[in-house]
């Protein structure tokens, strides 16, 4: 391919996965890069990524991020899961909590034990056994040394896209403002050489970063790469979203809350809470998606709804040429698991892993672009399981759901936990054997069997192990603070 060197990087466009990736190239390889980023205050950003899961903060450690001052400066406040309303059938609810669930033995996962105790009718629910569930409920959280509690944030995704520029600034990136009208490229490869702005500057470099948002100008309207469309999986194409004030102290859990068509979301930060609907435009049209949003509000709007349409799928590849794609530019899983922010930062984190310092050459770019490949299919399964396992018959909506064939990939992991009880976590995927497992318990997916760990004890020592489990988990929230408390003396936010 090119056996040229790569110093100079460009990065197109300043929405999060821009800074996220100019932040990341400037703290951990920036002595020996020259990165400029370019970004168009007409064209704006998407702004609307406001929920993270943990392994946001392993992104933050590795580039010395501050947490108190990253909360302050976002309006941040913690995230401990997800809680699902209305999911599997009206009136459900179960958490998708970021913890451990119970104490799990090599042999199997503890949630095999409390199937085993279900079985008995003892145990009670199985939200009982994750500390992060129980706290969430309790509107707690607290960090200290002796509470092994797993988290992510909820953030203001624009003040989020200031900090990074500030931290990248502090690194030495080059910011220019102004619009890519042109791109040029090598004849003989298709490398790209440079980009030429609406003043007439050209920005030349060596390796290309396309943060362009959906429209993907370099990865897709430059290189065409091409689009593998998921739709036919996740229906849902557009959202609506809106900021309310807040209606109390935040909580520290997203609500996913499904309704005839899509679902909606709530994220409270500190100074206010992020809604939006979700919904597929087959089924719904943007006026009654607008109303139904309005209606479901528990407090006033801060500002006006704003119409988001996008479609599921992912670039064919994400690296192509001296292009690497992060962000919408690279594809797009809806947000019901808060996945987008993880999969472009890993992507960045991969990138400078396997950064192409002597040239760029086939097999670089294949090892690269499968990783992505894993690591989004991963998540758009996980995805998918949520609405393959729905009982709902109340709309079209809910019963193409139900009735439609998943990827082969998913479709062995249901007949497993179906079959077997057995979930599990694949070789590097994102989300945990107990993340799956909660989904699928919380969706009603009854397993036939499981594995009799459980049985190995006698009915009294079963409940003395959930007992103690209980007892221990109880008495540590009891101890945390409410969560607002929290906030106020660890990072209050800098919005007036
Ligand atoms: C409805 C919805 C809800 C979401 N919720 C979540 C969530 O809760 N959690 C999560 O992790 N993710 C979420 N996401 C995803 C998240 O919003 C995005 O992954 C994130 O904002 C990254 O966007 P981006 O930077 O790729 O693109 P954008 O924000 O669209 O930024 C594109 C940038 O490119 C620039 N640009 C474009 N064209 C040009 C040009 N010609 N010249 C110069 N500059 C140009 C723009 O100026 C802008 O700076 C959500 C997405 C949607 C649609």
């Amino acid at each position: 391919m090119s056996a040229q060197g790569v110093k100079k990087v460009v990065i197109a466009g300043g929405g999060t996965a821009g800074w996220c990736a100019a932040a990341a190239l400037s703290r951990l390889l920036g002595p020996v890069l020259d990165i400029t980023l370019i970004e168009s205050a007409d064209i704006g950003i998407i702004g609307v990524g406001e929920a993270t899961i943990p392994t946001v903060r392993a992104f933050h450690h590795l580039l010395s991020v501050d947490e108190q001052a990253f909360m302050r400066e976002t309006d941040a406040t913690f995230k401990l899961g997800i809680g699902f309303e209305n999911w599997a059938r009206e009136g459900d609810q179960y958490f998708h909590s970021f913890g451990t669930i119970g104490k799990s033995p090599w042999m199997g996962h503890f949630y095999n034990i409390w199937l085993e105790g279900r079985s008995r009718g003892i145990g009670g629910s199985l939200d009982d056994y994750s500390l992060e569930t129980k706290a969430a409920k309790a509107g707690k959280f607290q960090i200290h040394k002796n509470l092994p509690i797993n988290y992510a944030y909820h953030f203001d995704a624009v003040m989020y896209g200031k900090y990074l520029r500030k931290l990248s600034e502090s690194g030495g990136v080059k910011r220019h403002e102004g619009e890519i009208k042109s791109v040029q490229q090598q004849a003989e490869t298709g490398f790209i050489t440079s980009v030429t702005l609406a003043s007439g500057e050209v920005i030349s470099g060596d390796l290309f970063i396309d943060c362009t948002g959906f429209r993907g100008l370099l990865i897709e309207e430059t290189l065409h790469t091409g689009y593998e469309d998921w739709t036919h999986w996740l229906r849902t194409d557009r959202a609506v979203a809106v900021q309310t004030q807040p209606a109390g102290p935040p909580l520290p859990y997203t609500k996913s809350i499904a309704h005839a068509d899509g679902w909606r979301w709530r994220i409270p930060l500190q100074s206010r809470v992020g809604n939006g609907l979700i919904y597929a435009s087959a089924h719904l049209s943007d006026e009654d998606a607008e109303a139904r949003l309005m209606a479901s509000l528990d407090a006033p709007a801060v500002n006006t709804p704003r119409l988001i349409k996008y479609r599921t799928g992912r670039r064919k590849q994400i690296w192509n040429k001296n292009c690497v794609a992060v962000g919408l530019a690279s594809g797009f899983i809806e947000p019901l698991e808060s996945t987008s922010i993880h999969l472009f930062q890993k992507s960045v984190l991969d990138l400078v892993q396997n950064f192409p310092f002597f040239g760029i050459n086939d097999t670089l770019v294949a090892h690269y672009n499968r990783l992505a490949q894993q690591e989004i299919e991963y998540a758009r399964d996980f995805v998918i399981l949520h609405y393959k396992l729905t009982e709902r018959s109340d709309s079209a909506f809910w019963r193409e759901n139900a009735g439609m064939d998943v990827p082969d990939s998913l479709k062995e992991r249901i007949e497993l936990f179906q079959e077997s009880g057995l979930a599990f976590q694949g070789p590097g995927e994102l989300f945990r054997t107990d993340s799956w497992a909660q989904v699928m318990l919380g969706q009603r997916l009854e397993p036939k069997g499981w594995h009799r760990l459980g049985a190995l004890m006698n009915e009294g020592e079963l409940n003395q192990v959930f007992a103690g489990l209980k007892s221990t988990i109880d008495d540590t929230v009891a101890k945390m603070l409410p969560q607002d408390a929290f906030l106020k003396q660890y990072c209050p936010t800098a919005v007036v």
